[in-house]
């Protein structure tokens, strides 16, 4: 009976935790043993916490809790490279093993019940369960409006994404060795999850605030991360550009025309206020349309380099021993 239970990992990536972080150990791994206790998961299930480049305490309260716990492993990446980064180093270290991997974050924001929810789904048969978030009454008022724009722009542009999911889903095996073709740098799996396909299905939760610590992403890391999302998904910017410079075109002919025909008729002017705001105008277009044209430059210039994500530090999610040895 066991043998056909299926391996579940959940994994949590961490930056900077220790105020929360035995506290979601300990929820996650009484949900964990709930699961396990009822015959939904194979008893050798896993919480797989990727520590990424945390500053503080983390990584001791990972190492010091998988000695402890049986169901606790983790693994602590050389530096800190980001959410994204950090969640697909889990994400191919638990898939090579795991009959299915839930993504879930560190700070119990997104309610944990909705574990045994992503589960209950599976043994249904999907291969994705998004997490959606019923509500964001959570969130700042900013947080809650610039994510409804970003959503809204990201349809218009074709590219579609689970409104209000963020990276709170199940994936089955099957997705994620799908997962581990796309090799591209800037991974927005967001978007990545829904072009790869198989049997999917939403699960609604309510998202809490953070109880302790802080938000590690910043206005900064949050329009950075929108941004990276639109363009390494859609041409449809450069495309813009385009348009409006065809449009510019036929524009500048008329007007063109129009002069000329003055000049003709023997009518002429001082001209200095509309010949500067043209060359102004046109000068701010030419510079956008460079900056956009260099922002994909950009992104082959990375692309092509084929760069490994992460580099891990030590890993005690594939080399149990390792603990022992360490001690
Ligand atoms: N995180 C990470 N690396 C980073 C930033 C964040 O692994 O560079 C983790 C963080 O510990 C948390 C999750 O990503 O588990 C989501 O981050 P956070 O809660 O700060 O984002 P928010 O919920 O405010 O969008
Ligand atoms: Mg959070």
């Amino acid at each position: 009976m066991e043998n056909t239970l299926p391996l579940l990992t959940i994994a949590v990536p961490c930056y900077n935790e220790e105020e929360i972080l035995e506290k979601s150990i300990t929820e996650l791994t009484s949900v964990l043993s709930g699961l396990m206790n009822t015959a939904k998961i194979s008893p050798d299930s896993r919480l797989l916490f990727i520590d990424d480049g945390s500053k503080d305490r983390t990584w001791g309260i990972i190492y010091r809790e998988s000695i402890k716990n049986k169901c606790v492993t983790g693994i602590k990446l050389a530096r800190n490279v980001g959410h994204q980064k950090a969640l697909l180093a889990g994400l191919h270290k638990a898939g090579a093993v795991s009959d299915c991997v839930i993504s879930i974050d560190a700070d119990l924001q997104d309610d944990i019940k909705v574990i045994e929810k992503f589960v209950g789904k599976y043994h249904e048969g999907f291969d994705v369960v998004y997490g959606v978030r019923s509500s964001r009454d959570t969130d700042t008022y900013f947080k809650r409006t610039s994510a409804q724009t970003f959503y809204h722009f990201m349809n218009k542009l074709g590219i579609h994404l689970i409104y209000n999911h963020a990276d709170c889903r199940l994936l089955s095996r099957r997705v994620l060795q799908e997962l581990s073709h796309y090799q591209e740098e800037n991974l927005f799996l967001r978007g990545i999850v829904p072009l790869i396909g198989y049997r999917s299905t939403e699960v609604h939760y309510e998202r809490k605030g953070r109880t302790a610590g802080v938000s590690k992403y910043p206005l900064k890391k949050m329009l950075s991360f929108a941004f990276d999302g639109i363009t390494s998904f859609s041409v449809a910017p450069i495309r813009m550009i385009t348009s409006l410079g065809v449009a510019l075109f036929f524009v500048s002919v008329l007007a063109a025309s129009y002069a000329l025909l003055q000049k003709m008729m023997g009518f002429t002017y001082a001209g200095w206020t509309s010949l500067m705001i043209s060359i102004w105008f046109l000068g701010g277009l030419q510079l956008m349309g460079i900056g956009m044209i260099g922002e994909y430059i950009g992104k082959v210039f990375v692309e092509v380099k084929k760069r490994p994500k992460y580099a891990i530090d030590v890993d005690l999610y594939s080399n149990p021993s390792t603990i022992l040895l360490e001690k």
